[in-house]
């Protein structure tokens, strides 16, 4: 069954629409690749799958669960790593990672695991309001993926990490069985490389949808 199912989806901020007739279908275990310009309403699309804006038309399916009317259904099985980080920044990368731990009733050894293959351990006592962009970063994908949700939602994931780090997270948020990601790109030539499917937004607008294979990055 497919993970993700939109049809002619709609979200407005105010009377201005950033998403507008968005359809595309996302088979479990598979990577959708949405890419377009700054405002082109990528983030918008992550947060409506992630349940935290209710969609203002169309159907939204997500693990199954009809959406906004089965919010609460979904919530629990989707990581998002989104630009604001979602951490408390008063709160150290351990202290942040454990409260979201108890949330999802994950074992804090899952923590310590995490801390240590991100190479956060040094500074997992500092508020992470300290923190580089990019370790900073590093802790927002621990936290996305800590409670192994089987939806996986990625606004830009490397657009802050060295290549150093970029290594380091890559097998945290990478392809694996059973997990569906979809991954916000503003540049389609870095994106698609790991793309099942492919979505291209422009004014909130779908402006390609292909699977791989049919995408030709120069268009
Ligand atoms: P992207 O992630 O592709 O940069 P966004 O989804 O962040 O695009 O934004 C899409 C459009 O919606 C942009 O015009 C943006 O300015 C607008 N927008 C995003 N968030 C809000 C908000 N909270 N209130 C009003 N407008 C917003
Ligand atoms: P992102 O692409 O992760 O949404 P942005 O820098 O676009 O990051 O947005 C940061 C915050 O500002 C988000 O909460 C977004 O909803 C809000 N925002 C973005 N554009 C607008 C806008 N035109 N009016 C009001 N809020 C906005």
């Amino acid at each position: 069954a497919p993970a993700i199912e939109l049809r002619d989806v709609g979200r407005r901020y105010g009377e201005r629409y950033a998403l507008r007739d968005v359809s595309v279908t996302v088979q479990t275990g598979a990577t959708l690749v949405v890419f377009g310009p700054n405002g082109a309403g990528k983030s918008t699309l992550l947060r409506v799958l992630a349940t935290l804006l209710r969609p203002h038309g169309g159907e939204v399916t997500v693990l199954g669960e009809s959406l906004p009317r089965r919010d609460w259904a979904v919530r629990g099985k989707v990581g998002l790593l989104a630009h604001d980080a979602l951490l408390y920044r008063d709160l150290s990368a351990r202290e942040n990672l454990r409260f979201h731990a108890r949330l999802h009733k994950v074992d804090e050894a899952r923590v310590e695991e995490l801390l240590e293959r991100t190479r956060l351990i040094g500074r997992a006592e500092d508020p992470v309001r300290t923190l580089s962009r990019g370790l900073l970063q590093r802790v927002a994908v621990c936290r996305a993926i800590l409670h192994d949700p089987p939806l996986l939602l990625l606004d830009e994931p490397r657009a802050n990490l060295d290549p150093a780090a970029a290594e380091l997270i890559e097998p945290l948020i990478g392809r694996a069985s059973g997990r569906t990601r979809v991954i916000t790109s503003h540049d389609p030539a870095g994106g698609l490389a790991e793309a099942d499917v492919a979505l291209g937004l422009r004014d909130g607008r779908p402006a390609l949808l292909a699977a791989t294979g049919e995408v030709d990055v120069r268009a």
